[in-house]
């Protein structure tokens, strides 16, 4: 049997007990008080401007909290107590070795939110915004329902990160929730554009921001690409998403050292799988919703991020470092 705690001297380094952060422009990600400066905008949960995960819960694997807290409903959030954070902490470190990317299938991380607070049981750590804004919503310490997986044990191993994109639901001739009489990209003056409605382009942080794909397939504009049996069609995510999440791996990576900076790769093909993979529940990284889950167990089969996702883009930042 592996230890259960690391001793201290084995914690990851960089990481500060949490004394007094700034809410002006806050750079830090969270784990039970300790935070890790990641080098890019994130809003964090106590902000006026922030997002508070409406459905938090405990990890069963975890034991500084009250244990009427896992699987239970949402209570108040004074009920969310982490006991002992640096001994939390230690546990948390153990336990958790995957950060799962998702899109959200909405116009913004504001719409994003919007329908985790009507929820009573959905939440995700983080949300990435267009604009490449990140926003923190809980300590990682506390479990988010955002991925059961194939075992139904993933959210327990897992932490998360929802990036805005309406893949199929930019289509007009695919969007099931959100119908629109054309596609909600068009191209002008040679690039694709995101024509986000009113209501949702206010609440960016950045103003005016042109929500342009990083990168355009041919012609049409969107990817295609079978996921665990469906075509998926999306436009890309910006390429201020992709800056701020290759910082956000790379900062969970510090707090959260079991979370490799690897991401699924077929070293024998040279490509990266994009279907639910064999050892899904051992892998050690950053992953895809989709790679966790199927749609065994009564679970439902997932897709994202997608078949725009830049995975290769991903695997080349962390090799650099
Ligand atoms: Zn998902």
């Amino acid at each position: 049997m592996p230890p259960l705690y690391l001793a201290s001297n084995e914690l990851p380094r960089h990481n500060q007990v949490l004394a007094q952060f700034p809410y002006d422009m806050n750079q830090n990600i969270i784990a039970c008080g300790h935070k890790k400066d990641i080098g890019t905008r994130v809003v964090l949960w106590h902000e006026g401007d922030g997002f508070n995960c409406p459905n938090k819960r405990g990890r069963s694997n975890c034991s500084h909290h009250d244990s009427k807290l896992n699987d239970a409903p949402s209570r108040k959030d004074s009920a969310y107590k982490i006991l002992k954070p640096e001994s939390a902490y230690r546990e948390l470190v153990q336990h958790v070795h995957q950060f799962v990317l998702h899109y959200d299938g909405c116009y913004s991380s504001h719409h994003c939110h919007q329908l985790m607070a009507k929820s009573p049981f959905k939440g995700s750590h983080f949300y990435l915004d267009l604009d490449g804004t990140l926003y923190q919503t809980c300590d990682l310490y506390w479990k988010t329902n955002t991925a059961p997986a194939d075992d139904r044990q993933g959210n327990e191993r897992a932490i998360h990160v929802e990036i805005a994109n309406l893949a199929w639901e930019a289509l007009a001739c695919e969007s099931e929730w959100l119908p629109t009489p054309r596609d909600k990209y068009q191209k002008k003056r040679g690039q694709w554009l995101l024509e986000l409605p009113d209501a949702y382009r206010k609440k960016l942080q950045t103003t005016d921001f042109k929500v342009t794909p990083s990168r355009a397939y041919g012609e049409r504009g969107y990817f295609s690409r079978k996921i665990n049996g469906r075509v998926v069609r999306m436009w890309d995510f910006t390429e201020e998403q992709y800056q701020a999440l290759t910082k956000l791996c790379i900062g969970v990576n510090h707090l959260l050292p079991k979370i490799k900076l690897q991401v699924p790769f077929d070293k024998k093909t040279g490509r990266h799988p994009l279907d639910r993979l064999k050892n899904y529940s051992k892998f050690s990284g950053i992953l895809g919703h989709a790679h966790v889950q199927k749609g065994e167990n009564g679970v439902e089969c997932k897709y994202d991020p997608g078949s725009a996702f830049n995975w290769a883009r991903l695997k080349k930042a962390f090799h650099r470092r």
